[in-house]
């Protein structure tokens, strides 16, 4: 049954050059452009509660990953780690690097940034205030500049279909090392134009960017707590650049995904830990699908990252405007149900369609948690409790192992 249009959202075409794409929103999916967000809390938990990045807060999982990995997993994250160090170094400093050109009057530096964004390859690019509230308290001192830009860079369609899989991990972690280097050249570019550029970068986050690319109107919150960009929904990965230069902010657009997601919740019944929560709660001042942190990581850490709430998406499957166009059509959601957008394989657990979840061991949950120094009181208490005062050579143990995991601090690559 068809149902009416309330609106049609217009958007750049998916690849620089390509023709604009008309998205048509059905009159039941409407609520807010952007996410519903109740302001002062957002500013209240952000002052109270400022958000950290997880390889901070949780380093002893950080930690036990590594032991975790398939071999193959580990010999590759090493790599990308080696590769991606010098990105970040470079990045850390670009904020420092005065402007190498002379403003021109006379031009409009947003286009200007946009166009060589897109001809780099960026296939998502807005333009919003730099808003601090979602900075990483480590990272609070070292960010700067008032205006942010918002990148995505697709990944490879066909290498993320086959998630979860060391396939679809070259196709993860392989773009960020590239979003990496393109935004280096695009802060030179901005540099050339008479403007600072920090370049915020994608393997050392400086806060949580997906509020920032939401506000930028380059898409709306999915259920899977992905970015649900136009044309490849979560097949893209973030990174910001901060900039003096004086653009024109974009502004939030709803593509009627707040509904949409109720209606769908494909990567909430396919989720294979359970993850993902079906209603939507006020978490920091946004109302939104939470994830489940303790049920989700030990299965992406097993499994390839996992990512299967991205896999089954049918906005990254298929994009924004079939789908939308085939739900106001038919009122129904394009390949639900289906395996071709529902069915998964897992390692060693075999082939997974529609109405079919795998079963895990409860042990398969039992990870560390927190920093590594928490983690390790943690332990060392429980012995206490169980074992009464502990042996010299219990303490001795201990403490070196605590001299260890200080002096090694914290690991700068994100996930
Ligand atoms: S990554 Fe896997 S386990 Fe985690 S929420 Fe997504 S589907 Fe679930
Ligand atoms: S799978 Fe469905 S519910 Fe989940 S994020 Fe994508 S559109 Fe939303």
């Amino acid at each position: 049954m068809s149902k009416p249009v309330h609106h049609v959202v217009k958007r750049p075409g998916r690849r620089h050059g390509d023709p604009e794409a008309d998205i048509p929103i059905a009159e039941d999916l409407v609520t807010v452009p952007g996410s519903p967000t109740i302001n002062g809390d957002v500013t209240y938990y952000s002052r109270e509660y400022p958000v950290e990045s997880q390889t901070v807060e949780k380093s002893a999982d950080r930690e036990w990953g590594w032991s975790v990995y398939i071999k193959e997993v580990y010999d590759y994250r090493k790599k990308h780690d080696e590769v991606s160090e010098p990105l970040i170094d470079a990045a850390a400093i670009t904020g420092e690097i005065a402007p190498t050109g002379e403003v021109d009057p006379q031009s409009d530096p947003t286009e200007e940034i946009r166009t060589k964004a897109r001809e780099l390859g960026f296939g998502e690019v807005g333009f919003t205030p730099y808003d601090r509230r979602y900075t990483y308290a480590s990272k609070k001192r070292w960010a700067k500049f008032t205006h942010a830009i918002c990148l995505a860079l697709e990944q490879d369609y066909y290498q993320t279909q086959t998630i979860p899989s060391l396939e679809a991990e070259f196709a993860h972690f392989g773009t960020y090392e590239i979003a990496g280097e393109l935004a280096l050249r695009l802060a030179e570019y901005i540099r050339s134009l008479g403007y600072y550029a920090q370049v915020h970068s994608p393997n050392d986050n400086s806060g949580v960017f997906i509020p920032l690319f939401v506000n930028a109107g380059l898409g709306q919150l999915g259920a899977n707590g992905q970015l649900l960009s136009p044309h490849f929904g979560s097949r893209a990965r973030l990174m910001l650049i901060t900039t003096d230069a004086p653009v024109q902010y974009d502004e939030p657009v709803d593509y009627g995904i707040n509904k949409f997601c109720d209606q769908c919740q494909v990567c909430v019944v396919r989720c294979p830990a359970r993850a993902l929560l079906r209603e939507k709660v006020w978490y920091r001042g946004v109302k939104k699908n939470k994830l489940v942190y303790d049920r989700c990581r030990p299965v992406m850490v097993t499994y390839e990252g996992c990512a299967v709430c991205m896999k089954v998406c049918p906005i990254q499957r298929y994009g924004m405007k079939p789908v939308m166009e085939h739900y106001v059509e038919t009122g129904e959601i394009l390949g639900k149900g289906t395996p071709n957008l529902e069915g998964y394989e897992l390692r060693d657990k075999g082939y997974f369609g529609p109405g079919e979840l795998p079963h895990f061991d409860r042990e398969m949950f039992e990870f560390p948690h927190g920093t590594k120094e928490e983690w390790l009181f943690e332990q060392f208490k429980e012995a206490v409790e169980k074992n009464g005062a502990p042996s010299e050579d219990h303490s001795v143990e201990f403490a070196k192992e605590l001299h260890r995991v200080v002096k090694a601090g914290v690991s700068r690559t994100d996930e």
